[in-house]
């Protein structure tokens, strides 16, 4: 475990007696306190408890592939064309300034804040081995068969300097042929579809997908495979007994031809059958109840839904800060104007109700959790729009006013313009799941007798996903910082060592 700051490399040794190293895998203690609360008649009762967990990690990454659903996508092409611009470290220059090179400067998967007095930061990387966006072999499938190059001069995300740099390593990527059932995205994006898989059986459909993920495993001798779908967004698909809510249902339903099972869904249960994690990066419902239980029969990690990348993440962290600070968030209006292909498809009803939903969830969970703020569990009003205005292109523009109920009666006001570039915020994002389901994959813990993996509902990925997906029974969590915290948390765990309390005690006790 090394660490450069300022240019002097730093080992991160831990000298721990919870902790030692057996054949490369790091075998780990961790105490877990959480306190249990009960309601009692005479009052709430708090008991302090401890729980012991122990954590085995495989030290070494696994050779991992990268299956994107959508590769042709400004999402895909961006994700390819950043890693390639990374590896060879191309520079290019915008209209800014001739002489004032851009480089390739991805910060992904976060760093931590290890100690408080001394201010030190320390990537994951160094504190557990985890893959760099650099090591994941990426392909994937398309309806458009556009080949990387048209693709990436199509999302106009890169200056035209890198994309002629990025010409000979994009232009001969062609994605695969892709599962297309016209109903689920918008009707406009019809005439991107000319490389589909022929037919109408989608049993034929699974199966040739689950070859592709064979050939693609073999061809590359991976380890760890992982598909990710960063298509268009769906529509909604029914939700039913009969249909989808147990593993048995859903098999039957792709053997039956169903016409409710969507393209994600074959994807999902593809990717499950060949042994690869599969999350989806798109507010759809995908990971329906009967999928959610065929990864459980499989231990195939899924997780979702909906890239947590820009007006959502800074929703999740701001309305933590209003409700923790004793402003009360009465309504929430966000509207979105954005000219991409994702606008397009999202400028069609139902894709758009898809969107809606999962970005209204993300302040249940701070709103239920604090019954003094709100006494009655009741929402703010809280209203979502989205346009297409196709001159700003990848440029998403969002504008959010907040209004809260503050001291006798009084009203707050926050206004919020955000302007993004989309897919430079969604590739990161992307490399981030990758590289944490690549890890979740290496480790598994003991709070018995016997080490098992984590939930097939890999939830540690909630910080980077709008609308989370939690094991069954468990609560939603979206305040980024309590997301962050559980994942910070847990890496430091499996090094061996807790995070710091952090309550700075040495400050006010001198
Ligand atoms: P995009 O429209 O540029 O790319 C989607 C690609 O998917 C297109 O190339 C399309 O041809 C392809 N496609 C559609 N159906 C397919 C199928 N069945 N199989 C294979 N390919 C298919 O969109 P984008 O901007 O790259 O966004 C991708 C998804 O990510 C969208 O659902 C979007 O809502 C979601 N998302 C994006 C962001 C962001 O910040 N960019 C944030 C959250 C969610």
């Amino acid at each position: 475990m090394s660490n450069q700051v300022n240019g002097i490399s730093k080992r991160l040794i831990v000298e721990s007696p919870n902790v030692k190293l057996v054949d490369g895998v790091l075998e780990s203690k961790f105490n877990y306190r959480k306190n249990h609360f009960e309601h009692r008649a005479d009052g709430l009762h708090v008991t302090p408890k401890e729980h012991e967990y122990s954590f085995k990690t495989v030290l070494k990454p696994r050779k991992t592939g990268l299956l994107l659903v959508g590769l042709g996508g400004n999402n895909g092409s961006t994700a390819v064309g950043s890693i390639y611009a990374n590896q060879y470290g191309m520079t290019w220059r915008t209209k800014e300034g001739s002489n004032q090179f851009r480089h390739p400067n991805c910060h992904c998967a976060p760093w931590l804040r290890l100690g408080a007095q001394n201010q030190i930061f320390v990537p994951f990387k160094d504190i557990v081995p985890i893959l760099s966006p650099n090591d994941l072999v990426i392909s994937g499938w398309d309806i458009s068969n556009s080949n990387l190059y048209d693709a990436m001069a199509r999302a106009k995300v890169f200056e035209p300097e890198l994309q002629e740099k990025l010409r000979p390593f994009m232009e001969p990527i062609v994605p695969l042929p892709s599962v297309y059932y016209p109903d689920f995205i918008a009707s406009n994006q019809g005439d991107r579809a000319n490389n589909v898989i022929p037919g109408s059986n989608k049993l034929e459909h699974l199966e040739h997908i689950r070859a592709d993920i064979r050939k693609f495993k073999q061809d590359h001798e991976l380890e760890c495979v992982i598909v990710l779908w960063t298509a268009n967004t769906e529509r909604y698909t029914d939700v039913r007994t009969g249909l989808n809510t147990t593993a048995d249902e859903i098999l039957k339903s792709i053997g039956s031809n169903e016409y409710e099972v969507s393209p994600s869904n074959i994807f999902a249960v593809a990717s499950i059958l060949e042994g690869a994690h599969y999350i989806n990066g798109s507010p759809q419902n995908t990971l329906v109840p009967g999928i959610i239980e065929l990864a459980d029969r499989h231990n195939v990690f899924v997780g979702g839904d909906d890239f947590k990348s820009g007006q959502t993440k800074f929703k999740s962290a701001f309305v933590d800060f209003l409700v923790s600070s004793g402003l009360k968030p009465e309504c929430i209006v966000s509207y979105n104007h954005l000219g991409n292909n994702d606008g397009k498809n999202l400028s069609e009803a139902r894709q758009f109700r898809s969107k809606e939903i999962s970005k209204s969830s993300v302040v249940d969970d701070m709103v239920k959790s604090n019954q003094i703020l709100f006494p009655d569990a009741k929402n703010p009003d809280h209203c979502v729009v989205i346009k297409y205005v196709p001159f700003v292109a990848d440029s998403k523009r969002a504008m959010d006013e907040y209004i809260c109920s503050i001291f006798m009666g009084g009203k707050q006001t926050f206004v919020v313009h955000n302007t993004c570039e989309d897919s430079l915020l969604a590739s990161p994002l992307i490399y981030d799941l990758a590289i944490l389901t690549e890890l979740a994959s290496r480790v598994t813990y003991k709070d018995g007798d016997d080490y098992k993996p984590f939930h097939s509902v890999l939830s540690i990925l909630s910080l980077l996903l709008k609308a989370p997906v939690v094991p069954p029974g468990t609560p939603i969590s979206n305040a980024f910082m309590r997301q962050f915290s559980t994942l910070t948390k847990l890496v430091t765990a499996l090094a061996g060592f807790p995070s710091d309390t952090d309550m700075q005690i040495e400050f006010f006790t001198q």
